[in-house]
Parts: structure tokens; sequence; C-alpha cells
């Protein structure tokens, strides 16, 4: 059967990169009737804290991906599995794989005459037992090649006398990462690692520790690096990365699963919006490019737009909730009326394509006065706009009160102003909602009430 795993190191927020990895791992195992097993590479003491393994696991549950699945495995913890690291470096050993070296580097540096090449093999023959400060050495072939089976990339050869007599195990007995995650990937029974590219270079002395191990290696995929809009790898230091980030923006998970599990790869027809369902189904290996995935924000804002306007107004009214209560919203928590808010959902639900943005589409229906925005501000009340909203005001106090009869009215006596609507509307507009665009305008008023309305009309006419 089908055993895949997702193998974050718990050093910081969850990257979208690793969300995509998860993801293909989650489709394969799924589409297969496999398994995908999570396991936290906690070794790094230092860099690990409890609360970016709970980020992990919440943001991996947020996209689907958690226990309540029969595919879903885990967590295993790489910490857990110490003792079995030190035993398969002890097995190696044992087998005249591995031996232990005191050289220091500037020993190795001052006999091979360079910076460039590796481990020398010094001490090879040399017999060293372990004593505190000796480093664990793995003996890599001298003649042949490794060739790895890699799903996106073909099947690489690396050339044997390249890989240098790496170190398995540290000064102080702790095995390094690279044994660590090979034992576990052997002990979970892993027969597909789909990783990041960045591990390319890993794989080589992987291969041959599985090998050395006596166990039959995996097949390998390594996933292309993802860039942003100057082809620069997606980094936390520049750009947004973190899935929990998105999702607090309002971003839906929906969304950045399909967004995501397109970073790289597609379903080979025109169709781009799919639900997971039918994408884990679709999805191929194989089929994953292996140049670079330009994560497009604009393009994933457009996919969650989509994804709004799909939902049925009772799940986007719980969509914004916590957009339309503290500490988003602006307005006073007694001002809010959910029964206005349930007349324009519709309307503002075909508007945004970020949760978010909601607060801003009805704000002024919550506050006393609406947030002026200076530059709107300007840009509608020009020359003859404090005529015309006085004009307005003085029709409208005694005009019917529908969204219809607010349009005639304005109509009519913006072709007094030897204005059209479109042009009598922007300084309306803003006196009565603070924006240049927003929801339907007179539907707006209708629901704001004349009182308000007025009030708004003389503040701005001043
Ligand atoms: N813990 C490694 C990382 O987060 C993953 C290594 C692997 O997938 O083999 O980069």
């Amino acid at each position: 059967a089908v055993r895949v795993r997702f193998a974050p190191s718990p050093t910081g927020m969850f990257h979208v990169g690793g969300a995509r990895s998860a993801l293909y791992n989650w489709a394969v195992a799924r589409q297969s009737g496999g398994t995908f097993v999570l396991r936290i590479e906690d070794t790094d003491a230092a860099r690990n804290k409890p609360e970016w393994i709970d980020g992990i696991v919440n943001a991996l549950s947020a996209i689907g991906i958690n226990e309540s699945d029969p595919a879903f495995e885990g967590p295993y913890f790489q910490s857990h599995n110490a003792d079995r690291h030190r035993e398969a470096a002890g097995q190696l050993r044992a087998a005249g794989k591995a031996y232990f070296c005191d050289c220091t580097r500037e020993q190795v540096q001052e006999r091979t005459g360079s910076q460039q090449l590796g481990y020398d093999g010094f001490c090879r023959e040399r017999g060293l037992d372990w004593e505190a400060g000796r480093a664990m050495r793995f003996r890599t072939p001298d003649e042949g090649e490794t060739v790895v089976v890699d799903l996106i990339r073909g099947e690489p050869a690396f050339p044997n006398s390249a890989i240098e007599d790496f170190v398995i195990a540290r000064g102080d007995g702790t095995p390094v990462f690279l044994l660590a995650n090979v034992v576990d990937d052997l002990d979970e029974g892993v027969t597909q690692v789909i990783r990041g590219e960045e591990h390319l270079s890993n794989t080589p002395k992987q291969q041959l520790l599985w090998e050395a191990l006596g166990a039959q290696p995996p097949v390998w995929a390594h996933l292309p690096v993802i860039v942003n809009e100057k082809r620069q790898k997606l980094s936390k230091r520049r750009d947004k990365v973190a899935l929990e980030d998105y999702l607090a923006e309002g971003f839906l998970p929906e969304a950045m699963v399909n967004y995501l599990m397109l970073l790289g790869w597609a379903p080979g027809d025109d169709r781009e919006i799919l639900p997971f369902e039918e994408l884990q189904q679709l999805f191929r290996v194989e089929n994953v490019n292996s140049s670079s995935a330009f994560f497009d924000i604009k393009k994933l804002t457009a996919f969650n737009g989509d994804y709004i306007r799909a939902l049925g107004a009772e799940q986007f009214a719980a969509a914004c909730a916590p957009w339309l209560a503290a500490p988003h919203a602006p307005w006073q928590p007694e001002a809010f009326d959910a029964a206005v808010f349930e007349k324009v959902a519709p309307l503002a639900q075909t508007r945004i394509a970020v949760l978010s943005e909601i607060t801003a589409q009805v704000d002024f229906l919550f506050l006393d006065e609406p947030v002026a925005d200076e530059a709107s501000w300007a840009k509608a009340m020009k020359a003859g706009a404090a005529e015309l909203l006085r004009d307005v005001r003085a029709v409208l106090a005694t005009a019917a009160w529908t969204a219809e009869d607010l349009k005639t009215v304005l109509e009519k006596v913006g072709a007094e102003h030897g204005l059209k609507l479109g042009k009598a509307q922007a300084p309306i507009r803003v006196a009565v909602t603070g924006r240049t665009v927003g929801l339907p305008l007179f539907e707006s008023m209708e629901l704001l009430g004349r009182d308000r309305v007025l009030a708004r009309l003389d503040a701005a006419a001043e």
C-alpha cells in the first residue's frame, strides 16, 4: 500500500509551500487508499517551539488534513524515535559502513589543500572507537553512481566519488537530521517521499543510507520551488507566506486548497476551480512541473472571490461573522443590525474577494458617521457638489423612500445640474457611505433611512 508522509520542522509559521507539499501527499494517499503520515521533525530543540507544532497541526486541519479521515496517521514526533536513530548509527558502524572520525576541519583542509572538497576519508581505516567529540561518518562507495528515481525529475544520477563520507552522528553522539529522517521514513514504512526541491541534494546520501540499512529505498519526488512576482524564492522575510495569515485575513480554506493544488500542477483541461475531492482524483505527481511555480496573489484572490460567491446565504453570513464583530468592526456592537446586514449581504457577497473586505463594505450602515476617506472625498466633491447636495437634500426631505424613488429624485435633480446619473451619484455616495465605490447606492440609502441620509447630506454640504 502507498504510504506517504509530510514531515515539517516546527521552526515557524506554516509556509504555503509546506501546505502544498502536504496537499500533494494527501491527494496521493487518498486517491490510492493509502496512508498519509504526519511526522513532526522536532529534533532541533533550539529552533522548535510547541506553538509552531500546534500552528502546523491546526493549519493542516483547517485545509482538511486531520485525523477525522482514515488516511491520516500520526502525528509522530522525530524526537520520540531517538533511540532508533542511535541504534541505526550503531548498526551501520557494526557493519563497517560507518566509522568514527576525529579530524578537525582545519586538518582536512590542510590535507586536501582546498575548501571545496569534502572529507578525504582519512579515518576510514583507523578503527577509532567512540569518544566525546568524535563524529560518525558514513562510508560512501568510491565507484559507481547513485541513481534516484524521481517521479518529477526523471532519474538523476550522482557519481558516488562526488559524495563525501558525510557525518551521520555528531561528536556528542546525537544522530544528524539526514539519518533521523531516513530512519523515521523506514520505520513508518514510507514508500514515496514527496517533498521540496531544496532536499534534492540530500537524496543520494539518503538513498545510500536506505540501502546500507538493508531497506528498499522509496520513490522520490521533488516539488519545484515557489517564487514571487520577481521570480525570487518565496521567503518569510520578504513575502506573506504563512497559511495561518491567509486564513486569518479571510481567504477560505477551500480556495487556498484549490489554489495550492495548482502551484506546479494542472488537471490537464481548462478547469481551474475544482473541489479537492476532484483534484485529488486527478492529481498525478508525475505531472508536476519541474520548473518553479509562481505564487500569484492576484490569482489566489480571484479564486477566493469565486469561492465566496459560491457560498450559500447562511454560509456567507457565518464566514463574515468574525469580521462584523470586535476587533475588526469599527462600530459599536449594539449598532450592528443583523436584519440590515442580511438585506445587503447578497449585494456585498458579489463585491468582495477576501472576507476581511466585508467590514468596509457595510460599515456606513452601522457607524454614526461614515468613514471619510479624504482621497474619495476630494475626488467626488468637485465644484458644484455642495449645491447638488443641498438640492437633493431638499427634495429628499419629503420624497417617497424606496430605492426606486430615490433614484428618480437623483436623476431629476442631477439633470437640473446638467449631470448624468453616474456623475450625480458620486458626491451623494461619498456623503452617505464615505466611499466612491460600494454597495448599490439607492438600496443603501433606503436601508439607512431618511434621517441619517439627510444628516449626512447636511454634514457634507457644509
Ligand atoms: N523536516 C524537513 C523540512 O521541513 C522535511 C524533510 C523531508 O521532507 O524529508 O524541510
